[in-house]
């Protein structure tokens, strides 16, 4: 999907949200219904995908033609008031599951996002789910990883590197999200060598692929000063925290990449969270560095 053609300079759009189809706190209709009230006019839904393994935050196979008639039923119901996509929030999980299988390539889905959640443990028996909030983490890090925070980071890193080459989607979901839970359980280990270039790794492939790239606005608000949540400048990493960090997000503007502004939302008075300061914060930034022109 050509996101800067269906949007063309439009900021009244989230092509992130979820709803009763998998972990959200509204039904589809409520979300709809509230992003119309809020003046969108362009929603897509992005329900978790279905997994070969448990996970209670995703969906069924069995629910997907359900979801897509919903979709269908609320495009007619708001017809010429706003747009509705029908997406999905693919997770990568190895080889054998992720956005580039059969599977998802044959939805009728009218853009995907993929996402890393879920890291192998070191004998590649399980999958944990590792993208819960920083307490969660912490515990199954223990559990699960013996601690070991360098190889659940190297891991994601691994993990999305892999995603991105097998290909199958349109948007990278929150690319640097596991730096946020990384730095509860180690401030500062996203400034640490080794963890910045993994990080720029990542975002010199998603360069050279050209992958839409959302700003992730979900942790904003839970995150900035609480005496002024507006303020998007000068807040330190781990304030008002969006993925990827504001110093990738720099990075990837200047290249030219397509970056789009999504919440994340859960529940319809999410949609616009955090938003506004992401867009400010992206104005600021210096656009693409184009070559000066030929002197004749
Ligand atoms: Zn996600
Ligand atoms: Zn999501």
């Amino acid at each position: 999907m050509d996101f800067k053609k269906v949007l063309c300079g439009s900021r009244r759009y989230n092509f992130h949200t979820h709803t009763q189809f998998c972990d959200g706190h509204a039904t589809m209709e409520q979300m709809a219904a509230a992003a119309v009230e809020q003046g969108f006019t362009h929603i897509g839904f992005t329900p978790h995908s279905p997994l070969a393994i448990e996970s209670p935050c995703n969906m069924s196979k069995s629910d997907v033609p359900l979801y897509l008639a919903e979709l269908r039923r609320l495009e007619r119901l708001y017809v010429n008031r706003c747009r509705f996509y029908a997406g999905m929030e693919i997770d990568y999980l190895s080889d054998a599951w992720g956005p580039h299988i059969t599977y998802f390539r044959e939805l009728p889905l009218d853009f995907r996002i993929g996402s890393v959640h879920f890291i192998p443990t070191k004998d590649g028996r399980t999958a944990i789910d590792m993208d819960g909030r920083p307490e969660r983490f912490a515990q199954r890090l223990r559990e699960y990883f013996d601690n070991d925070l360098r190889y659940v980071v190297n891991t994601f890193f691994s993990q999305t590197r892999r995603m991105i080459l097998a290909g199958g989607f349109d948007i990278i979901g929150h690319l640097d999200k596991i730096g946020h839970n990384a730095s509860a359980v180690q401030p500062g280990i996203e400034n640490e060598h080794w963890y910045r270039r993994r990080a720029d790794e990542i975002v010199d492939l998603v360069i050279s692929r050209g992958i839409t790239v959302e700003i992730n606005t979900k942790a904003y608000e839970q995150t900035a000063p609480a005496d002024d949540p507006g303020h998007p400048f000068g807040a330190p990493e781990g304030e008002g925290r969006i993925f990827p960090s504001r110093r990738l997000i720099s990075r990837l503007k200047a290249a030219g990449v397509p970056i789009i502004v999504n919440s994340d939302a859960h529940s319809p008075e999410r949609l616009q969270s955090g938003r506004d300061a992401a867009f400010m914060m992206l104005d600021a930034l210096p656009a693409r560095i184009s070559a000066p022109d030929a002197v004749e």
